[in-house]
């Protein structure tokens, strides 16, 4: 039945995954797979974990939708939880990472044209930046591979090198409105912006009055050992979108921001249907009770201590097939020597999933619960792997 999909995606043909539990999932030909992707940095707790799935069930059998034409209390619930824990003092629910992005973007612009600058449009981005795949997050991260086809023009989007702050100060003009990065890059290669360079944005951005976006919607809800990723710097930023871990699982997306910038979107500005929908709020409430629960950040600070330790030893090892260790927390990147695709594969027939990104590295995204065996195992399955590789090609002894 693959035909009538559309063939944006390419999945293993032949696994098919019928149920997960914690850090793993089980196929229809019954194999078990440790789950190192997590949904792509979705599925913060696991799969099926029974303090989520209680909530959401409970939420099922009472109200699903209502649309934002009425109040949602769990959409209210989760904005005071979110801003009671951030700099954020607003917020609009998404359902999805791009929209999430598309908000602060809209929120920007429109925050300028209420100041009496509409010409401030312009959004300055990083090179390897992902913001999702609608038209405008296409055009903010400028991936080549992403726009071709959909597109003429920049749309208001410009972008500099990586930290390259000689550039920035170069792009910008009376037009700039916001600089939009991802604290902690996903796709683009797992890097993280360092503390200094934030530091010295936020000064030139406090300067020229210019709004600072952080995209967290795949480093943000604990992954990097803090609840947002900006509070592991020294760096606050007057916007942030948040996703994918934000729901466990369930769809959710959320544009986070200051009084001063969230109240000029008055009635009107922007909208969703799905967005805030009591189902998808409930969920979210809880994700973020279970991060913020006495010893779970200490938690995943403890299991990043494992993780980075146990991947930097197997590169010791293994220093042909092996590089440097990237990024934050448990979002972690390890530059892969032979093409990465190759371990990918490798660790997939013995039985551990894990994700690529840019710069040719693989990409350890594990559940936020990961316990200090569960990284054993992984780091053991790709052991495993490199002396595989090393049998089919003795050069990367
Ligand atoms: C995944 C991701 C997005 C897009 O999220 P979707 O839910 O796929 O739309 C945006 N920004 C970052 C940093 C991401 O990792």
């Amino acid at each position: 039945m693959r035909e009538e999909m559309m063939p944006t995606y390419a999945p293993p043909e032949h696994m098919v995954v019928t149920h997960g539990k914690g850090s793993y999932l089980f196929t229809a030909a019954g194999k078990k797979y440790l789950d190192f992707v997590s949904g792509i940095a979705v599925n913060a707790f696991g799969h099926a974990n029974p303090e989520l799935a209680q909530v959401l069930s409970d939420q099922a059998s009472k109200l699903w939708h209502t649309s934002n034409m009425f109040r949602i209390p769990q959409a209210e619930a989760l904005a005071k939880k979110i801003t009671d824990n951030s700099f954020g003092e607003r917020v609009f629910f998404a359902n999805s990472g791009a929209e999430a992005v598309e908000a602060a973007i809209k929120t920007a612009r429109y925050y300028h044209h209420s100041k009496g600058q509409p010409e401030r449009k312009r959004i300055i981005g990083f090179e390897s930046a992902f913001h999702g795949r609608t038209i405008a997050t296409v055009a903010a991260a400028r991936n080549k591979a992403h726009m071709t086809g959909f597109f003429n023009g920049d749309l208001d989007f410009d972008q500099v090198p990586f930290e390259d702050l000689q550039a920035i100060e170069n792009t910008i003009t009376t037009q700039t409105a916001a600089i939009l990065l991802e604290p902690v890059q996903g796709e683009g290669g797992v890097r993280a912006f360092s503390n200094e360079f934030l530091k010295k944005l936020r000064t030139l951005c406090n300067d020229k009055g210019i709004l600072l976006i952080f995209d967290e919607v795949q480093c943000g809800v604990g992954r990097t050992g803090k609840l947002f990723a900006y509070q592991t710097t020294d760096t606050t930023p007057d916007i942030m979108s948040l996703a994918k871990g934000l729901g466990g699982g369930f769809p959710i997306g959320a544009c986070v921001t200051t009084a001063e910038v969230g109240d000029t979107m008055h009635f009107g500005t922007h909208g969703t249907t799905f967005g805030g929908n009591p189902l998808a709020c409930a969920v979210g409430g809880k994700v973020i009770d279970m991060v913020l629960a006495p010893g779970q950040l200490e938690h995943i600070q403890s299991m990043t201590q494992v993780l980075w330790h146990e991947l930097k030893t197997l590169g010791g090892e293994f220093p042909k097939i092996f590089g440097e260790v990237t990024g934050k927390g448990l979002m972690v990147g390890m530059v892969c020597i032979p093409e990465n695709t190759q371990l990918l594969v490798a660790a997939r027939d013995r039985g551990l999933l894990i994700a690529k990104s840019g710069g040719n590295k693989i990409r350890f995204l594990p559940p936020l619960n990961v316990s200090a065996p569960e990284i054993k195992e992984a780091t053991t399955i790709l052991k495993h792997c490199a002396q595989y590789l090393i049998q089919e090609d003795a050069s990367l002894a």
